[in-house]
């Protein structure tokens, strides 16, 4: 690595992976036949065959590369529980009630991830920390307090303001301009969450392989003929949990996720002191910006770890990474003289409706079009994905109705991706 600012220990993997390195799959074969075949081995398709596994259905999860090798390792580890649309536009779309649903749904979803992290005992350093989030101009900071003062009744949540003049009591920065804490909001450990997952799925009796990819479905007799890069496998039922790397293996899912980059670094570790003097409440971190950043310090409290998009069209990590650094630098010019030990990207997957989407398409189940919440979205709604797929009473979701929608012309390859965060990134210079 050329950059001086990076560390003599520098990685491009996730910063997650050095703790938690991407676990063999060892040789395990693929089984002619399986009752549950899911392509995806993230939260969403581990959340769907653990519920598989547990009414009995025989269940193999394939995954292209390493399992977990998509964004469940190599996120920012920030739980929100938050759909991207408020109410207001949720009920012109939709009508109160179902805007209703589902933001209630979502908060539910993270209330219950909390629940089963706790009930699995799973250790992934997980913090009911709360999120600050900081306005990046007087006009927004003006926007939160409308938005804590008017909160729509039945779906308060515990909010406050923390004014400009009070705002280094969260953050060791004057470039924001005062914010708002969600108290609900968690952070954890991506790649040690995902860890937990896949023993409890294997300990439940899922088979899970990875280094398979999955090329062609066809329709068989009894179910699906799959062909992989392992050999062909015959499933009664199918599951695609592949999010923001969907392919043309799903087109009609395909057709419907537009994927787009999220790069991360991470800063060597600092002294304990000087990484709490950045973040005293050591909470998790997003802006008010259309092109978002996020940071928050590692588990360990010695790393800052910041995320965000500063490349218009996509952009291998390594170049993208001085731009990141200065965002970085914008916001915490102390950090000069701390290099950069890790950077990395992965690709979430936003929706035409900026909601996510489960249900099924010709007998092939789908969840995903996460839109950056997927940690406690893709976990929820894997859940209940397979809770469908068993034909279960209690399976229902506001998620499922809503049309998926794509565009004429749109084949999930987003060209129009690189204009529109042009756009974003201008409306938020001057909102
Ligand atoms: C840098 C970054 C930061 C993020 N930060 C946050 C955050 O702080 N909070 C939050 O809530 N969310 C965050 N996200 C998003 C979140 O991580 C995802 O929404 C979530 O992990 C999606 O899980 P998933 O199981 O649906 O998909 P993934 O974990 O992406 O898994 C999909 C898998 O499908 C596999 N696959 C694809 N095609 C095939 C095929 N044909 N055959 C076999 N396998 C295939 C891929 O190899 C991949 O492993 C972030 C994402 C990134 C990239």
């Amino acid at each position: 690595m050329n950059h001086s600012f990076c560390s003599d220990d520098f990685s491009l993997k996730p910063y997650w992976w050095d703790n938690t390195p991407r676990p063999q799959s060892g040789d395990l074969a693929l089984p002619g036949n399986t009752d549950v075949l899911v392509v995806g081995s993230g939260y969403t398709g581990l959340h769907c065959a653990l519920q598989t596994t547990q009414a009995g259905r025989h269940t193999t999860v394939i995954d292209a590369e390493d399992l977990g090798w998509g964004c469940s390792t190599r996120n920012g580890g920030q739980i929100s529980g938050e759909i991207k649309p408020d109410y207001e536009e949720l009920s012109r779309r939709y009508g109160s009630a179902e805007a209703h649903a589902l933001i209630a749904e979502a908060r539910t979803a993270l209330e219950w991830l909390g629940d089963f992290v706790d009930q699995q005992q799973i250790d992934c350093d997980y913090q009911r920390c709360g999120r600050f989030v900081a306005a990046h101009s007087p006009r927004q900071f003006d926007k939160l307090v409308a938005r804590v003062r008017r909160q729509t009744p039945g779906l308060e949540q515990s909010m406050r303001i923390v004014e400009p003049r009070d705002q280094a009591t969260e953050i060791d920065s004057s470039y924001y301009h005062g914010g708002m804490v969600i108290d609900a909001h968690c952070s954890l450990d991506p790649a040690k969450y995902h860890d937990g997952l896949l023993r409890l799925a294997r300990a439940g009796g899922a088979e899970i392989i990875g280094h398979c990819a999955a090329t062609q479905i066809e329709r068989s007799a009894d179910g699906f003929r799959v062909s992989t890069s392992r050999g062909s496998i015959e499933a009664r039922e199918l599951v695609i949990a592949t999010n923001g790397y969907s392919g043309a293996l799903a087109p009609w899912q395909q057709r419907r996720v537009i994927p787009i980059g999220s790069y991360m670094l991470a800063t060597e570790p600092m002294s304990l002191e000087r990484a709490a003097k950045l973040m005293p409440r050591s909470r998790v971190f997003s802006d008010t910006r259309k092109i978002v950043v996020y940071f928050r310090l590692s588990p360990d409290g010695r790393s800052l770890l910041f995320g965000g998009r500063v490349s218009v069209f996509e952009s291998d990590p390594v170049k993208s990474l001085p731009a990141l650094r200065q965002e970085m630098l914008r916001i915490f010019p102390q950090l000069e003289d701390v290099r950069i030990s890790h950077t990395w990207m992965g690709f979430v997957a936003y929706t035409f409706d900026e909601l996510p989407h489960l249900g099924q398409k010709d007998g092939i189940y789908y969840a995903m079009g996460y839109c950056g919440s997927g940690i406690c979205l893709a976990s929820y709604l894997g859940n209940r994905l397979g809770l469908q797929l068993l034909g279960r009473q209690e399976a229902g979701s506001a998620f499922d109705k809503a049309r998926f929608q794509t565009r004429p012309l749109y084949s999930g390859k987003p060209w129009f991706l690189a204009p529109s965060v042009r756009y974003y990134q201008l409306l938020d210079r001057f909102s």
